[in-house]
């Protein structure tokens, strides 16, 4: 039994390693993107529930490493996550998506909200509001047009910097929304004292609808209209599903059924010039 023991050992070893080393080797060359210019944002409409028109976007990171190709986030933000790595990476994507916004605006196309993804460890980092405001001063953005979306759990884990550190951005102006809300089990009376302006219901929900997730979707919304908040429904694939959250007056929803994530410029041309913005 001994022997087979060290027999199975040494058989899941290498394996191990080289899962160790393919993390390392992803970690490395992360580390290296940012300045390689490997690191885009791309934005995914958010349409008013109502009329369908543009109401902003949510910018989403994409890598493309020469060699791997495109490197999925699901798959390098947690690595990147795991050290400061996050801070440069969550700091490139507030400073791009500025610039864009910038850039937009110089072209005539007016200010487009943009909605950028801020992980727990950013939260933390207390020299995030001076870089954000720096940013903002430097593309001359107005704060209400940068929204900062945040997970239930980021808030949960260290709660009193986290919700300080909010409350000092969003005393500026910015928006504050709860990304996947509804998979981190906040009390509704912490969910009142949170800093926030709006919650984005989990795609998981959203693509239950018809069905279980009607339930949960019309409680989050019966309890963010108390408490005077704006919902987004996010994964929005289905006609049903869209007509489901506009009757039930959810304001804005954001999915394949209106668009996927594009870079800049496509989506410059297939939202910003064809919507008139
Ligand atoms: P998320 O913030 O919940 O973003 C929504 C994800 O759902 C995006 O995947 C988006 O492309 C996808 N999606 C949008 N509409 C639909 C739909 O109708 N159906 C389906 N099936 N999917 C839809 P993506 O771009 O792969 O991003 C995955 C996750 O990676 C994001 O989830 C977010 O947690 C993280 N992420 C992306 N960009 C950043 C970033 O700049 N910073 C940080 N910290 N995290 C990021
Ligand atoms: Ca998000
Ligand atoms: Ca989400
Ligand atoms: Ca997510």
């Amino acid at each position: 039994a001994k022997r087979e023991g060290r027999n199975r050992a040494t058989a899941f070893e290498p394996r191990l390693r080289e899962a160790q080393l393919a993390r390392i080797g992803i970690r490395d060359a992360l580390g290296l993107a940012i300045a390689a210019g490997q690191l885009a944002l791309h934005y995914q409409p958010q349409v008013c529930a109502r009329t369908g028109r543009l109401q902003g976007a949510e910018a989403l990171l994409r890598w493309t490493h020469p060699d791997l190709g495109t490197v999925p986030p699901s798959m390098f933000i947690p690595i990147a996550e795991e050290g400061r790595l996050i801070i440069e990476l969550g700091r490139w994507v507030v400073a791009e998506a500025c610039r864009q916004m910038a850039a937009w605006h110089a072209a005539g196309h007016g200010y487009v909200r943009v909605a950028v993804n801020l992980s727990v460890r950013q939260t933390r980092d207390e020299a995030l509001p001076a870089f954000i405001d720096h940013v903002l001063r430097t593309t001359a953005v107005p704060a209400r047009c940068l929204e900062l979306e945040v997970t239930e759990s980021v808030l949960m884990e260290d709660t009193d910097l986290a919700v300080s550190q909010l409350a000092r951005l969003r005393a500026r102006g910015l928006q504050l929304s709860i990304d996947d809300f509804g998979t981190g089990y906040s009390s509704m009376a912490y969910l009142r004292r949170l800093p926030i302006d709006k919650l984005k219901i989990d795609m998981a929900f959203v693509q239950a609808v018809p069905g279980e997730g009607e339930a949960i979707a019309s409680a989050i919304l019966a309890m963010a209209d108390a408490f005077g908040l704006q919902v987004v429904a996010e994964g929005v694939e289905t006609t049903a599903q869209r007509d489901f959250f506009r009757d039930a007056g959810c304001q804005h929803l954001q999915g394949y059924l209106f668009g996927r994530a594009l870079p800049a410029t496509e989506f410059a041309a297939s939202w910003l010039v064809a919507h008139g913005t």
